[in-house]
């Protein structure tokens, strides 16, 4: 990551008001953290991430790891705690390729450690291609895999907490391995479950179809299962589409989106015409 590109020059000091594991030990560990941040000049929209600063000395030599978080709750606040915000953290495992060896990623690990009162070292908030439409009569589909889920909460609770009447459809088409992946709806934590009754809004659950293989959900054939509204949507200007999580997500959309619109050229231009409207945003990480 180019730290050149972050302004961290003005950290906060966060502090950990608790941390609750949201997947079952059976399978890989992802958090929901609550950080108390108390300054005025920490203001953020949905969508947007803060860098974490992880204090040295590093392996590789540099003095602070920086890594990226999104931010999980609305603009007021996590549950309405408005000097609190909500990270939701996978702990990450990289396999060097030389020796095999397992080791623990920096950031997310120094995360997932943390205990409530520790004192943690946030920048930003950064991003804002990530912003949901102002205009409450618009269409929001979002895709997402994993911890790309994030800022789909924090735009959920924006739109039917905060704002209240959404007149626009909104469509969450969500991928994880398997069932006990799928965040905020599963057994560990249903915050999503929340907005199901709501009228304008409906989520898709894409899995992997072998998950033992660690093999990706299938986001295409959820997406194809749909076609007929998806497209529908695609072709409406009120739509906006947000792609959040890894960036292997964006091939099999591509690649679902082609056979919808007949060809490769022709999703191609389509997506070229939302990127270019504004209306066309992805969050992607490797
Ligand atoms: P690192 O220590 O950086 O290691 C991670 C990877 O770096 C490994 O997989 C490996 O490929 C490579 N690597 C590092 N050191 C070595 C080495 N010695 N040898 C070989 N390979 C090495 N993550 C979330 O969990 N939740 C989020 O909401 C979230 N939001 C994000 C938002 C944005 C905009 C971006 C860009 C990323 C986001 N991420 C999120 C990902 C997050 O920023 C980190 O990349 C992730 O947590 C891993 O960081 P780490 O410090 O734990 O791992």
């Amino acid at each position: 990551m180019n730290l050149t590109e972050y302004d961290i020059s003005h950290p906060y000091t966060a502090k950990l008001v608790r941390s609750e594991r949201i997947t079952p030990e059976a399978t890989d560990e992802v958090r929901h953290l609550v950080l108390s941040i108390d300054s005025a000049t920490f203001n953020y929209l949905e969508g947007q991430s803060v860098g974490v600063l992880v204090p040295g000395p590093h392996a590789f030599g540099n003095a602070q790891h920086f890594r990226l978080y999104s931010i999980a709750n609305s603009r007021q606040g996590e549950q309405g705690e408005f000097t609190e915000i909500s990270l939701c953290v996978r702990r990450c495992f990289y396999i060097d390729e030389v020796s095999g060896e397992q080791f623990p990623g920096i950031a997310s690990n120094y995360l997932c450690d943390a205990l409530p009162g520790d004192d943690i070292l946030i920048c930003g908030p950064y991003g804002r291609q990530f912003l949901p439409p102002k205009d409450n009569t618009c269409n929001i589909l979002m895709i997402g895999v994993g911890t790309g889920i994030a800022p789909f909460r924090a735009f959920l609770k924006h739109i039917y907490e905060e704002r209240k009447t959404w007149k626009g459809k909104v469509r969450l088409f969500y991928g994880a391995r398997t069932g006990m992946d799928l965040l905020y709806q599963n057994e560990k934590n249903k915050d999503l479950a929340l907005y199901y009754d709501e009228g304008t809004f409906k989520a898709v659950e894409a899995l992997s179809p072998r998950p033992v293989f660690d093999d990706p959900a299938d986001l295409k054939q959820s997406i194809k299962e749909n076609a007929a509204e998806v497209w529908e949507l695609l072709q409406d200007p009120k739509t906006y589409v947000y792609l959040s999580g890894l960036s292997r997500m964006e091939a099999q959309l591509d690649q679902a989106l082609s056979e919808m619109a007949g060809s490769e050229e022709a999703w191609l231009q389509t997506k070229f015409e939302l990127i270019g409207q504004k209306r066309w945003a992805t969050l992607f990480y490797a």
